[in-house]
């Protein structure tokens, strides 16, 4: 199979119909063998019963239904467990990407050799204050701190060779953040096009603007775990050493500094009150490292390294 289609929706009755339409098109038009799945994220429309009309019409449709919303990442991670497709594209159900990108985003997957490609919302149809500027503002901090060149990490549209949605986990609000865990999934040829961004046609937004803090926060948990959860001692026991060394030479000295002038107060002098401070969180930081080490030494998938080859080896 050539593609795979997965749209994560959550009460997008209206456009469903248009949409399979339009991807039924350029399906057709270009013979790629396909499935598109639709993952209803426990929507309280009619939309699951527009996913099993599209279905019984046109059965390279296919639907999974939650129980309740878990959220786009819980629907795209269901959505990148059943696909079957050679490419897994991912789109949004509510019209704002277009189905025409599909062919050439297979092609740079298929031909550059691209192992990912981000769409990239050049020209946004959403409202400027509460969208635009807050995602300049988080895309920028993204790429600082993933060293990932992408403008539109959070883009809805995405093209992804099948080994790299079969080797990651979409949790929590993670779908913002899909090109950094691919990243330290170790697929590195991360590509991003231009696509064409259209206003929304029906229904309304499910985000806010809370979803730049949310994906920042996310980003340095992510930035964190990749370089330090299988040894927080390399992180929480330098910096609580350097803090405990600081507070203990500061301490050395006052208590130097007093020895040899008597009359001089210690407890009147800034210096105390820092050396105390940073003593006591030095072994902090030292203790949550040592409470860390020992919640990484358990962790199930301690050992369970990507393999990418073998030989020789079954
Ligand atoms: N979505 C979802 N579960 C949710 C929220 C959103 O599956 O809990 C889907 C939604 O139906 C749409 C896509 O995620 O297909 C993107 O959502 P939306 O268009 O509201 O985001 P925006 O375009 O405003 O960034
Ligand atoms: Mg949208």
């Amino acid at each position: 199979m050539d593609l795979s289609i997965v749209i994560p929706l959550y009460n997008e009755e209206e456009s469903l119909p248009e949409l399979s339409e339009w991807i039924t098109r350029v399906m057709n038009e270009n013979n790629f063998s396909y499935e598109v799945i639709m993952v209803d994220d426990g929507s309280t429309d009619n939309s699951w019963d527009v996913i099993e009309r599209i279905s019984a019409n046109n059965p390279n449709f296919k639907g999974i239904k939650f129980q309740r919303n878990y959220g786009k990442s819980a629907a795209l991670n269901e959505g990148f467990k059943a696909a079957k497709g050679d490419v897994v594209i991912t789109m949004d159900a509510d019209m704002q990407d277009s189905p025409d990108e599909i062919p050439e985003l297979r092609r740079m997957i298929r031909e550059d050799n691209y192992d990912m490609v981000s769409g990239w919302k050049k020209k946004r149809f959403d409202n400027r204050l509460t969208k635009n500027l807050p995602s300049k503002i988080f895309n920028a901090a993204a790429r600082s701190i993933s060293h990932i060149p992408l403008h539109d990490f959070n883009c809805g549209l995405k093209a992804y060779r099948r080994k790299v949605v079969k080797s990651i986990e979409v949790y929590g609000e993670m779908h913002r953040n899909i090109p950094v865990l691919a990243k330290w999934a170790g697929f590195r040829k991360i590509g991003e096009k231009v696509v064409e961004h259209r206003p929304r046609k029906y229904g309304v937004t499910k985000f806010g603007w809370e979803r730049f803090i949310n994906g920042f926060l996310d980003l340095s948990t992510l930035t964190f775990v990749g370089r330090f959860s299988k040894r927080p001692m390399h992180f929480f026991g330098l910096y609580g050493t350097l803090f405990f060394l600081f507070g203990s030479l500061s301490s050395l000295f006052l208590i130097i500094e007093k020895l040899t002038h008597k009359e001089y107060g210690l407890t009147n002098k800034p210096l105390f009150y820092i050396a105390l401070a940073v003593m006591i969180m030095g072994m902090q930081l030292f203790l949550a490292g040592f409470i860390a080490e020992l919640i990484a030494r358990n962790a199930a998938d301690r050992n369970n390294y990507l393999i990418e080859r073998k030989i020789g080896i079954n």
